[in-house]
């Protein structure tokens, strides 16, 4: 039994357990609570997408390995999508790469672009899988904690400065940013790009929520931005914008180098993944524009919806300028701790939602805010709301 000695888990990982998203999706089963915790919509993207994959699965497109890099139908509509919207030129074959949803691309640039030792800055609060990934990559986390000021949760640049040494090896970026829903603006984006530039930094920017903007807000990817092209990797996904989270359809975007380190990676972590689906999408990204605003437009109408109906029930509510999130403040509740809040929610007002603090390092500064999701059906939010409405009582 020479092997039980020890403790199976490595160091690495053992800090991080279960994810907080199957924690609270099983917690909802088991109660037959509302899920309003992990983010995945209750509802399937278009039809006629959904039809592509069957077409491509029955005409056997992608039911073996496809290539490495991605089928080049999907890294054309890829780099399409990125220059129509953005204006980024990216030559389909080397600067654009497939990955089994964004979750597989923050996993090999990581384990890319990391030396063990090397430090690399996140947002805090970060989504899950960054603090994983930096840590199977043997790097150290360094969280820049983004604080609520008049509404909206904001970058505090002094301290981003503050934050990298000589052993910084990269910024790792998400906006619009789960959970907080904050969409950086382009005089963050620029002072980011200024430090990454005077720096020497890579960035890795998490861009999975691009389309999800309300409002005025407008999502700018920082590789936009002056000296920022050659030095960042883009993340995309279409699980958050065409609604099929299960199909697992990513891509990176980024010059031919670094495009090329993170493929060294990825090839050994699925090789390929999503034959069929990757078809479709290279059909969904090419969808028109009316596609895209409606999409907004039902998410901008249910963001108002959860939102209103949390702020009626006693919460504080940062009304996210992107996302399908959510982030509330439970303290005019009379609560402080959001993991018990969490815990105890289902049985008091059956829904469920997501304790930020698992999101940070700093778990106090993270302690009484909680999150919810919104992309549900408005009936099912509807229940959701009214249901939190005995809180007030
Ligand atoms: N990044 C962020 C910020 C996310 O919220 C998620 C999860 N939805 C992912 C990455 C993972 O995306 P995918 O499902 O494409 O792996
Ligand atoms: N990104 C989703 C969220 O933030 C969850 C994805 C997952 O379960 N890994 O809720």
């Amino acid at each position: 039994m020479a092997p039980m000695n020890r403790p199976l888990l490595n160091r690495r990982l053992a800090e991080f357990g279960t994810t907080i998203f199957a924690e609270m999706s099983a917690l909802a089963a088991r109660t037959g609570a509302i899920n309003l915790g992990q983010g995945f919509p209750d509802t399937d993207g278009p039809e006629e997408i959904r039809e592509a994959a069957v077409r491509a699965l029955r005409e056997g497109h992608g039911n073996q390995y496809p290539p490495g890099p991605g089928v080049p139908e999907l890294r054309e509509a890829v780099a399409d999508h990125q220059l129509k919207r953005y204006g980024l030129a990216h030559d389909p074959d080397a600067e654009v790469l497939v990955t089994a949803g964004a979750t597989e691309a923050i996993a090999a640039a990581l384990l890319a672009l990391v030396e063990p030792g090397d430090e690399v800055i996140a947002l805090e609060p970060y989504y899950d899988s960054y603090a994983a990934c930096i840590a199977m990559a043997g790097g150290t986390r360094v969280p820049v904690t983004l604080r609520p000021s008049e509404g909206r949760y904001v970058l505090d640049l002094d301290e981003l400065r503050a934050a990298v040494t000589d052993r910084t090896r990269l910024i790792l970026l998400n906006t619009p940013h789960n959970p907080t829903g904050t969409v950086l603006t382009r005089d963050e984006l620029t002072a980011v790009a200024e430090l990454a530039t005077e720096r020497d930094l890579l960035v890795v920017t998490d861009e999975v929520y691009e389309h999800l903007v309300f409002d005025d807000a407008e999502h700018i990817p920082i590789a936009t931005l002056p000296g920022m092209r050659d030095r960042t990797v883009t993340i995309g996904s279409a699980g958050k914008t065409f609604s099929f989270t299960g199909w697992k359809v990513g891509w990176v975007t980024a010059s031919p180098e670094l495009t090329a380190a993170v493929r060294s990676a990825k090839q050994f972590l699925t090789y390929v993944a999503s034959g069929p689906f990757q078809y479709a999408i290279a059909e969904a990204l090419r969808l028109p524009d009316t596609y895209f605003e409606g999409l907004r437009a039902d998410l901008r109408a249910k963001r108002d919806l959860l939102s209103d109906g949390l702020a009626r029930a006693g919460f504080e509510v940062y009304r996210p300028a992107g996302t399908y999130f959510v982030t509330t403040d439970i303290r005019p509740l009379g609560e402080s701790d959001g993991f018990a809040f969490c815990r105890g929610l289902p049985e008091r007002a059956g829904v469920v939602a997501i304790p930020n603090a698992v999101f940070y390092d700093h778990r106090d500064a993270g302690a009484p805010f909680v999150r919810f999701a919104f992309c549900k059906r408005t009936d099912v939010l509807e229940e959701a709301v009214a249901r939190l409405r005995t809180l007030a009582a």
